[in-house]
């Protein structure tokens, strides 16, 4: 049993949490804190969908108030992995990550067969390193720095630092924190163009919304509608609404030119052609992963709308000529009228509204319609 568990900080990782217990216990060794958090010294803690939550919260003294399904929703990244899976799938991984194992669940995911996020990832902002430390007294782990192709941070537009994956591997069974001095000693910053960091900084943005759930849940039909019509915007659904091959590969090979040549984006530039394809054809069964949504988003466009926080005075150099960032405004009066009175489906509201179904999704989420 323990006899205390530090409280969280803000975005903070589950993985982050117990090295911060590692270190104000003064446990000789990481072996020991390991022990004393779940029982065993040779489990791995990761950043994204950690297991054997059960067991951790058990020995957890009452007074620490610690709930299994607070540290799934506020210190993993479950909610971005199940962001885009139907609602009745995410207990099972809720189980899993209760449990013993989440190797079947990334299987199941597609993390593994992707190759994408199967990984953990230890990364850090150096402005929120140095702010945290004067907020917290602490440097953390956040939990937007570690999800799949972000490199850069939502926040400062800063790129990260982070361990490479040999570092990481060889230190897995240790409790780490970004000022420690392996971290400040094995830790790189990625080196990219203004293109490359801007398509870098939107998928940042756009991961960062999908995690918070400030793009409330999209369930499989709108999903795909989205992606079919900001297709169909960009002109690559024929009139006999068949996929204009040659145009998708073309729009997505602009895309990949300027993504950084890092981690992630080494897997997702060779794959993207056949991920975005069963994108935009109906698919059931396999889930696709998180970032091939969201790269498929952001490289069609939907990213103007669903990322909508950013103020449009600060808005940074668009990836694509036409593109910029705008808040979001919709005429929600006649967006409930439509869907409540009229009964119209958020592809027949959007086009009547002049509006991508993206933000008739986000709109109609935020109003309670859907
Ligand atoms: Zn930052």
């Amino acid at each position: 049993m323990l006899h205390f568990f530090p409280t969280s900080f803000l975005d903070e990782t589950l993985y982050g949490r117990m090295s911060r217990y590692h270190r104000l216990a003064g446990s000789s060794t990481d072996r020991a804190s390991l022990r004393n958090l779940i029982g065993l010294h040779t489990h791995v803690i990761t950043s994204g969908l950690p297991s054997k939550l059960n067991a951790f919260v058990s020995r957890l003294p009452l007074e620490a108030n610690v709930l299994v399904d607070d540290l799934i929703a506020n210190n993993t990244l479950y909610p971005y992995y199940t962001a885009f899976l139907p609602a009745e799938r995410h207990a099972r991984v809720a189980a899993s990550m209760r449990g013993d194992s989440v190797t079947g669940i990334k299987m199941y995911l597609g993390l593994i067969a992707s190759r994408l996020g199967g990984h953990n990832n230890l990364r850090f902002c150096r402005c929120c390193f140095d702010a945290d430390r004067e907020a917290c007294g602490q440097a953390y782990w956040h939990r937007a720095h570690q999800l799949p192709g972000v490199l850069v941070c939502p926040v400062h537009e800063e790129p990260l630092y982070a361990l490479g994956w040999p570092e990481i591997q060889m230190k897995r069974h240790k409790l780490l924190l970004p000022d420690d001095a392996f971290c400040a000693q094995h830790s790189g910053q990625a080196v990219m163009s203004q293109a490359q960091h801007e398509l870098a900084l939107s998928i940042a943005r756009l991961s960062d919304a999908f995690l918070r759930r400030d793009v409330p849940g999209l369930d499989a039909q709108t999903v795909y509608d989205v992606h079919r019509s900001n297709a169909a915007c960009r002109g690559l659904i024929r009139s006999n609404g068949r996929i204009n091959i040659e145009a998708l590969n073309q729009t997505l090979a602009s895309y990949c030119a300027n993504m950084p040549t890092y981690g992630e984006y080494l897997i997702l530039r060779t794959r993207i052609e056949s991920w975005a394809l069963k994108l935009l054809r109906k698919s059931r069964g396999r889930a696709i992963h998180p970032m091939t949504h969201i790269a498929l988003l952001d490289c069609l466009g939907g990213r103007r709308e669903v990322t909508t926080d950013k103020p449009e005075e600060d808005a940074p150099a668009p990836a694509h000529p036409e593109a910029t960032w705008k808040p979001l405004r919709v005429d929600l009066g006649r967006l409930t009228e439509m869907i409540s009175v009229q009964k119209f489906t958020l592809s027949q509201a959007a086009a009547a509204l002049d509006i991508c179904v993206t933000t008739a999704a986000v709109a109609a989420n935020r109003a309670g319609l859907r």
